[in-house]
């Protein structure tokens, strides 16, 4: 597996788990919504649903605040954007060694450039990520 076979599996994860939120008829715009008559707990909403009520405890707002994050339809639009990104860098053709979009005439800049090692970054607690993808210091 390379790294842009990697990137694309992670993204087709991120991908097929926001969409199964979707197709199982849960709605976007989710929030954090404290619940007063809860002592203070928050509750992770989307729309009319609530699919979570968090403990009034800070860990549970941050809990609360950080899943509502992830509405699937803004990782849906994430997941595209780092489609985009992967493949404005993904670019090399056959026997060229470097990205063209990042490529500035240093030959040392070699591939996977900086971009892609760092989105793959994001990832490096995957079994299958290679530490010699690591970005570069
Ligand atoms: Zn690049």
């Amino acid at each position: 597996m390379d790294i842009v076979e990697f990137l694309n599996a992670r993204l087709d994860e991120g991908e097929a788990a926001a969409q199964a939120v979707i197709d199982a008829g849960g709605r976007s715009g989710w929030e954090a919504v404290p619940i007063a008559e809860l002592d203070g707990r928050r509750a992770l909403t989307g729309g009319s649903s609530i699919f979570a009520v968090m403990d009034p405890v800070p860990e549970g707002r941050a809990c609360a605040e950080h899943a509502a994050r992830h509405d699937p339809a803004r990782v849906l639009r994430e997941v595209a954007a780092k489609r985009k990104m992967l493949e404005l860098h993904a670019n090399g053709c056959p026997g060229i060694n470097y990205c063209v979009s990042c490529w500035n005439g240093n030959e040392s800049l070699d591939w996977p450039c900086p971009t892609v090692r760092t989105l793959a970054s994001a990832h490096a607690d995957h079994p299958d990520y290679a530490p010699e993808w690591a970005p570069r210091t």
